[in-house]
């Protein structure tokens, strides 16, 4: 498509395609399967043979999902982790992705620092950048990912069955923690540096669990990525496996040294519907503990057993319990919605 930014050279001396070829062309048809990268009206990836594509794309817009003055290495680094996260809860292995990118400007140090950011997460999960669009327009990414999956492997939300366990890997509500240290919000009590820089960075610099949704694979009957806040966030895998409720224990929630400090009301709210978290959460009958303690320790993934999902006892929904074993009041159905961008805010 014709673009709004200048073909030729613009105030920056650098057109469309100058751009594109200084910051974004990183050979990626040096990778297995791209027949071809950027450089075409399409790229062409070869998908195996008994193979599923798994596809997915997420958008940020700025002043919605990052600060505008965010650092443009965390940026482009957060834009594709969000993505492999969501092929992570697939149970899916990356193999490419695209980049649709609108610009108010063609800064060179902040396309510089994106492209880094970015590259650096591409190179890490071996995912190659293999087209995209540009144009000017105010600050806007947007990210498709192509990932691959041996045919009916794939671990969906809909397959948790009654009384199977309920898991999540590393640490809930941190990056929630770290929203709130950067907003400067009230309430909180003071933490050391070292822990406001472990807050922030899974706020800014989230790492997909990629390695452990393939290592899943046969031992999860669901799976999703916790981007919206635990709660709601299960709700739509309990919906997918019409399942009616589930409880978690408070207690059993992993949460970091500096999330504990906190006041319970924070600490909770953090971990429960906080969101951001980029963690997977999963069901696994009773029978899978060992095995699931194997592939935490391989993967170097802490792995948290925190709850049971499908009770039909008590009210529909789901039960936070004390370690009295007493529901925790505040936490019933419809209380506590994943962030919803059309919802009543
Ligand atoms: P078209 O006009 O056919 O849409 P474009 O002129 O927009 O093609 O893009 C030229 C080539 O550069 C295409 O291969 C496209 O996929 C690639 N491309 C454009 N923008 C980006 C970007 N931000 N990142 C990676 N590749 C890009
Ligand atoms: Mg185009």
């Amino acid at each position: 498509m014709q673009s709004m930014l200048a073909r030729g050279a613009g105030a920056h001396g650098m057109g469309e395609f100058e751009l594109i070829r200084r910051y974004f062309d990183r050979h990626s048809a040096a990778h297995e399967g791209v027949v071809l990268g950027i450089g075409d009206d399409c790229a062409l990836l070869a998908p195996r043979a008994g193979y599923e594509l798994a596809i997915s794309t997420d958008m940020l817009v700025a002043g919605r999902h990052f600060f505008a003055d965010v650092d443009a290495a965390t940026l482009g680094w957060k834009a594709l982790a969000v993505n492999l996260s969501d092929l992570a809860a697939m149970g899916a292995l990356p193999r490419a992705f695209t980049l649709a990118l609108s610009l108010p400007e063609a800064v060179p140090e902040w396309l510089e620092t994106f492209s880094r950011g970015l590259f650096e997460c591409a190179f890490q999960f071996e995912c190659p950048l293999i087209g995209g669009d540009t144009t000017r327009g105010p600050l806007n990414l947007c990210i498709t990912i192509f990932g691959e999956v041996p045919s009916g492997v794939a671990i969906r939300r809909s397959g948790a069955q009654a009384g199977d366990d309920l898991w999540v890997s590393g640490q809930l509500g941190e990056a929630a923690l770290g929203l709130r240290l950067r907003r400067g919000d009230a309430g909180l009590e003071p933490l050391d540096a070292l822990a406001t820089r472990h807050a922030i960075n899974a706020l800014e610099l989230p790492m997909p669990r990629v390695a452990l949704g393939l290592a899943l694979r046969g031992v999860a009957t669901a799976m999703l990525d916790v981007s919206d806040g635990l709660l709601g966030d299960l709700e739509h895998v309990l919906a997918a496996s019409a399942l009616p409720g589930a409880r978690i224990h408070a207690a059993a929630l992993p949460l970091s040294a500096g999330l504990l400090t906190q006041p319970e009301a924070v600490r909770l709210q953090c971990a429960l519907a906080g969101g951001d978290d980029y963690e997977l959460c999963f069901t696994a009958p009773a029978s899978q503990r060992a095995r699931i303690g194997d592939i935490a320790a391989r993967s170097g993934t802490p792995l948290s057993l925190i709850g049971t999902v499908g009770l039909a006892s008590g009210p529909a929904g789901i039960q936070v319990l004390d370690t009295g074993g007493q529901v925790l009041p505040g936490f019933e159905r419809g209380q506590f919605k994943g962030y919803d961008h059309f919802g009543n805010a």
